[in-house]
């Protein structure tokens, strides 16, 4: 036997051995790949660009105002402390209430 057929051999072993820990442990194999999709899908925290300021805000901290581009009805994102500020976008329909942001 060469040297290469006796490294081939044991890397055969070790991939049967590889399969049959992982058939053994299937179902905590599947469980340790989903965990950490699903950890990512609760953490995730939406974030929406301020069309008035351009910042990266989390869309808990923002408000949609509907106003008018091109004579179409459009919803504008803004960030709270923007639309306290008094920004709102161009023909703006209906009434903002300043919240705590
Ligand atoms: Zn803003």
């Amino acid at each position: 036997m060469t040297l290469l057929s006796a490294r081939s051999l044991r890397a055969v072993q070790r991939i049967k051995y590889e399969i049959r820990a992982a058939a053994g442990f299937g179902i905590a194999a599947v469980r340790a790949i989903e965990m950490p999709s699903e950890k990512a899908k609760e953490n995730k925290t939406l974030i929406a660009i301020c069309v008035a300021c351009s910042k990266a805000v989390s869309t808990e901290s923002m408000v949609s105002l509907l106003g008018r581009e091109q004579d179409k009805y459009k919803q504008f994102d803004v960030c709270v402390q923007c639309a306290n500020a008094g920004w709102r976008p161009p023909e703006f329909e209906g009434i903002y209430t300043p919240r705590p942001g």
